[in-house]
């Protein structure tokens, strides 16, 4: 349970140790006299063996379990509805601390075990064809919150043993809130953890030029997907506006310095939109813009809805497209929607009802 403590009481502020990578639990274990090792024994409780109630961590004495029942606390996301697709994808609707929901799902089969999961609270992105981009952006997650995620669906799933993939392509942008996400990889890439490898973790961004060269120089790195989605500035200014403040050439240069993992791409994200960057011109000039760069293209035919002024291109042009990209040598898929029936697909993410733009 999350207790309250309200500010400028003299009651001393619990701590979450949620919100903790290991290192910063060692510290605060140490901080009220106990060896640092403790600190790792609640990690691995938390993390690796999927406890969240102190009182059941019994390697710790009974005092030291009583003392941190008062002393600190566990945060988690609550699972508050589950929706299974006819192809399996499960959406999950979560609801924090503070009473927001976010959603994240469940992608089985791909061949991959994969989560999806959320950065933000809505998003301040604005993109043209996405829903999530039309609540605007209510607040970040906590790294506490990004990761809970991760616990939540591997428990849900039964797959906390097993391999998975994590991709961050819930709602928010990434690297709009850097820190908090760069802090749940490296709480989720601990080996005293769940352990996931950042091989298997895609990060998703629109773009922000500066967080990606930053993130170029982070230890635990992810993956990286680029939601390019056109090929001239004039094109991109409209759908993706932060393209306003960063070209299309400084991110083509951000991507050609990203270092490269063995064997690793970069993937390149283009929605298609039907008769708006569809074309065959466009498909020449996306394999033209991706000269030199080590990367692959994902198509993603529009996921329509209410309130997107866009309409999904025909099969015809989605492989006419596909075509002239492979002809011109570029390694290119078609994301094949999962979960449209229950609006967990691409862009779909959005909490109906629920929330208030701020
Ligand atoms: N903000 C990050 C993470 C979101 S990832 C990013 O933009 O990359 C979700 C992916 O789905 C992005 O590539 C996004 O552009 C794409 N998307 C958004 N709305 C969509 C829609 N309606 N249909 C298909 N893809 C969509």
């Amino acid at each position: 349970m999350t207790r309250i403590v309200e500010q400028g009481s003299d009651v001393a502020p619990v701590k979450d140790f949620s919100e903790c990578d290991r290192l910063e639990l060692e510290a605060a274990l140490v901080a009220i006299g106990e060896p640092a090792f403790r600190g790792r024994q609640v990690f691995q409780w938390l993390h690796q063996r999927d406890v969240v109630a102190f009182e059941a961590m019994t390697d710790l004495s009974a005092p030291l379990r009583a003392r941190l029942k008062t002393e600190a606390r566990i945060s988690e996301p609550t699972l508050e509805t589950k929706q299974v697709s006819s192809d399996g994808t499960t959406k999950f609707l979560l609801r924090l601390a503070d009473g927001r929901h976010i959603e994240a799902v469940y992608i089985p089969d791909t061949p991959n075990q994969t989560f999806c999961v959320s950065t933000q609270v809505g998003c301040a992105m604005a993109c043209g064809f996405c829903l999530t981009g039309k609540m605007g952006l209510i607040r970040n997650l906590t790294a506490g919150e990004i990761a809970g995620q991760v616990r939540v669906l591997a428990r849900e799933t039964h797959l906390r043993t097993s391999p998975f993939n994590i991709v961050l392509m819930g709602m928010g942008e990434p690297l709009h809130n850097y820190d908090a996400t760069m802090k749940a990889l490296r709480i989720l890439a601990d080996p005293q953890g769940l352990a996931v490898a950042p091989r298997r973790v895609t990060l998703s961004t629109v773009g922000l030029v500066p967080a990606i060269e930053k993130l170029a120089q982070e230890e635990v790195m992810p993956n990286l997907a680029l939601s390019l989605h056109a090929t001239t500035d004039e094109q991109r200014n409209a759908l993706v506006p932060i393209n306003r403040k960063y070209s299309l050439t400084q991110l083509m240069d951000a991507c050609r310095a990203f270092p490269r993992r063995r064997r690793g791409r970069i993937t390149f994200e283009y929605v298609m939109l039907n008769e708006v960057n569809d074309t065959p011109d466009d498909a020449r000039r996306l394999a033209r813009l991706l000269d030199g760069i080590h990367g692959k293209v994902n198509l993603l035919p529009l996921n329509e809805a209410a309130g997107i002024p866009y309409t999904r291109p025909s099969d015809t042009r989605v492989n006419t497209f596909a075509r002239i990209l492979a002809d011109h040598g570029v390694t290119v898929s078609v994301r094949k929607s999962r979960g449209r029936d229950i609006r967990a697909a691409c862009g779909q993410l959005l909490v109906e009802g629920t929330e208030a733009r701020v």
